[in-house]
């Protein structure tokens, strides 16, 4: 392997820069030429790319954001679009590509690869930590304390003027932030697309808490929960419900991608990434690399798309023991 290339696809996530410089300096280190190209597989279809060397990627180990950019291509989704991917690739002399993003970039790489022979290896870059390859993606770690910050903060004004804030929170499938996070900044209630546990439940366990004494409280709801109800329907029927109390709705949106990645995200990332090379240079592809039980390991695509990511649901009756 002569040339590989690198690129960050689908939502972005704090940690893919390091992730990024890693690919570059181990490239550099390994002696292997390294293309980095521009948003996804939409630059690859367009051919946009840049040549990389270790002094390129200097100073953004600490940058939030990718500076590869990001993006969607519905293009790639049709077999003209990745063979147009494929052309580029072949004419750049790229041997291999490391695709850094979340489950729906591991999918088009494996289809991708299978069509066109070119080895791929996939590094888990998304804040939803929804893969089962991998106990943290990069990024998730960044996102929960970003989280956990915002929601230390509503709290201090729910508390001052007694208040119920619904908290949105990003997640479409998943309900790892919501759940982590939930524990974290203490919250009543976390409601997560794996578990429905019902309006009844909700507002059963808010009304237990006013009579408990607490005059204000924080319900931290995943953007894909299953209750049925959006979080601004849910603050409607907890009013209506319990018209006593001032219900409020804060929906965190994208500040949850941004920031400086934490050490953890920074670590993880340039592991990830050093593996991803080396792998390459070993003859290995079409796998993603994940980090489990603590060790730098290859799972295959398949095995590591797997739905059952499992959520632990345990720190449900955690979080329901400590909102007494
Ligand atoms: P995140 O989890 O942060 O949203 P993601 O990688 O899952 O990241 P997606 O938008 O689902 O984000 O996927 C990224 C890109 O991968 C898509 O825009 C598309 O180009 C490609 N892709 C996804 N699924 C397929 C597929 N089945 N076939 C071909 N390409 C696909």
């Amino acid at each position: 392997i002569r040339t590989i290339g690198v690129m960050t696809s689908g939502g972005d996530s704090p940690g893919m820069n390091a992730a990024i410089r890693a690919v570059a300096r181990a490239c550099s280190y390994y002696n292997v030429k390294c293309i980095g190209f521009y948003r996804g597989y939409q630059g690859m279809i367009e051919n946009d790319y840049c040549e990389m060397n270790a002094r390129s990627v200097r100073n953004i180990i600490s940058a939030g954001g990718t500076i590869l950019k990001s993006a969607r291509s519905e293009e790639f989704k049709t077999a003209e679009g990745r063979k147009k991917a494929a052309e580029n690739l072949k004419k750049a002399e790229v041997d291999a590509m490391i695709l850094i993003g979340g489950d729906g970039t591991f999918k088009g790489g494996k289809i991708f690869s299978e069509e066109h022979d070119i080895p791929v290896i996939g590094v888990p870059g998304t804040i939803d930590n929804d893969i089962a390859g991998t106990n943290f993606t990069i990024g998730y770690d960044t996102a929960l304390n970003t989280v956990v910050d915002a929601i230390d903060k509503i709290r201090d004004t729910a508390s001052s003027h007694d208040r119920l804030f619904f908290i949105e929170v990003m997640g479409r499938d998943a309900g790892f932030i919501a759940l982590n996070s939930g524990v974290g900044a203490g919250a009543e209630e976390i409601l997560i697309p794996e578990e429905d546990l019902g309006l009844d439940r909700l507002l059963e366990s808010l009304k237990r808490s006013k009579r408990s004494g607490k005059s204000s409280s924080i319900v931290v709801v995943c953007e894909g929960d299953k209750i049925g109800k959006n979080v601004y329907e849910l603050a409607d029927y907890v009013t209506e419900n319990m018209p006593d109390y001032d219900v409020r709705v804060t929906v965190l949106g994208h500040m949850q991608r941004g920031g400086s990645p934490s050490c953890f995200d920074r670590t993880l990332a340039s592991r990830l990434c050093v593996k991803a090379v080396e792998l390459l240079l070993d003859g290995e592809q079409n796998v993603m690399v994940g980090l489990l039980n603590n060790k730098i390991v290859a799972t295959d695509f398949d095995n590591g798309l797997k739905e059952d990511h499992s959520i632990n649901k345990e720190l449900l009756r955690i979080s329901d023991i400590l909102s007494v």
